[in-house]
């Protein structure tokens, strides 16, 4: 099928439009057509080189909602008409035990990314979201609950489930003292996510000019990073804190301000960090841990958790030909919010 997407060419140049093709239903595959997707700062990372070379040219994305436009004949989930979504994974092995446990993210054999990746069959390199369709097979398809808003859905595929999946696993529930570092993409998400589930939250952000859009997305308020007196004050007192911080940092800055047992989970930066002191870590039996996406079964769920709590992302709706400006503020850090791209801009037949 021709479609076309908006991609990198290098490390240092603008996203350009692009043409390609995807690949012919094999009998599993569900073909999407892209309705809204949106823009996470581990696009960024991987265009920029980041995370280390790339197959270029690359089409990012792995926040996909959508309308099943075609289906392979062993599908049984979905049909033509259905609104779907697509997240950051695209297939995995399905054999070991990971993702027999519905933990694909951690599949022995490698998960495989929806964007930048081999595919496992024919080997050609998988392209993501910003382009207007895509083909997927059915296992790593999820459904859109009707509930939801379909153009304030996308961003639950990645900053949704990254943030839901640890509040999850550390038991997050009514009282629970939630701290999120970071409030873009992904602490935007993880403080509505909180809050549905009945923790108090507070944003730690690098100052305080966020604080409206903090409480008003449920937020207790913000903690100020670089105010020493108001982080002393608050020392003990969270008995977790997500920690989407994009680059190197110092989590020494953070970890006194846990309880008691209390966790800090690592989920923005991906690769190394600055040195850290351990005498907060000891001297309270606190842990640095971190956490990868979700797998698809907890990716559902966080979508239907969305749906029954009337949750829907901050979403700032662009057009695909804005995705360079979109970049450029996500470099700077100074949004609270998504950018989603209205993929309806996009034109097959454009030259
Ligand atoms: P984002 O929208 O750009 O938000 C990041 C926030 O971090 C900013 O809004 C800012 O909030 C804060 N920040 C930015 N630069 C900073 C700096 N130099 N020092 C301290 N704080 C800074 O990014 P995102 O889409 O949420 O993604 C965040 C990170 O998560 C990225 O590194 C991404 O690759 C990673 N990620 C990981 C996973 C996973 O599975 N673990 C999944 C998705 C994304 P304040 O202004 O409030 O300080
Ligand atoms: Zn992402």
């Amino acid at each position: 099928m021709k479609t076309i997407g908006y991609a990198a060419h290098s490390t240092d140049a603008n996203m350009v439009p692009y043409h390609f093709e995807r690949r012919a239903l094999r009998a599993n595959d569900v073909a999407i057509e892209i309705l809204y997707s949106g823009i996470c700062h581990s696009d960024l990372h991987t265009v920029n080189g980041d995370w280390g070379p790339q197959p270029y040219p690359l089409v990012p994305g792995h926040e996909i909602v959508g309308r099943v436009i075609d289906v392979g004949s062993d599908v049984k989930k979905y049909k033509v008409g259905d609104n779907v979504a697509v997240g950051c994974m695209v297939d995995s092995c399905q054999d070991c035990d990971q993702c027999h446990n519905h933990e694909e993210q951690f599949c022995r054999n490698g998960m495989t990314p929806t964007y930048g990746a081999p595919d496992r069959i024919d080997g050609t390199t998988t392209q993501g979201g910003y382009s207007k369709h895509i083909v997927v097979r059915e296992e790593f398809v999820l459904r859109v609950p009707e509930k939801l808003d379909l153009s304030r859905a996308a961003p639950i595929l990645c900053a949704g489930i990254t943030t839901y999946s640890p509040l999850r696993s550390w038991n997050v529930g009514k009282g629970s003292r939630v701290g999120v570092i970071g409030l873009g993409g992904l602490g935007h998400m993880a403080v509505k996510l909180a809050v549905a589930m009945g923790a108090d939250v507070t944003v730690i952000s690098r100052s305080s000019s966020k604080e409206d859009q903090a409480k008003a997305i449920g937020a207790k308020g913000i903690l100020a990073s670089t105010d020493e007196a108001a982080m002393e004050k608050a020392g003990a007192s969270f008995d977790l804190i997500i920690d989407t911080v994009p680059v190197k940092h110092d989590v020494s800055v953070y970890t006194p301000l846990l309880d008691v047992d209390g966790s800090l989970v690592i989920v923005g930066q991906v690769g190394p960090m600055d040195e850290f002191m351990t005498i907060p870590l000891i001297f309270g039996r606190r842990r640095v841990a971190g956490s990868l996406i979700g797998g698809i079964k907890e990716t559902q769920d966080v979508l239907d958790f969305c749906a029954e709590h009337n949750i829907h992302p901050e979403c700032k709706m662009i057009r695909p030909d804005e995705v360079n400006d979109a970049f450029a503020h996500l470099k700077t850090g100074d949004v609270a919010y998504r950018f989603v791209m209205d993929m309806s801009h996009l034109d097959v037949d454009a030259a």
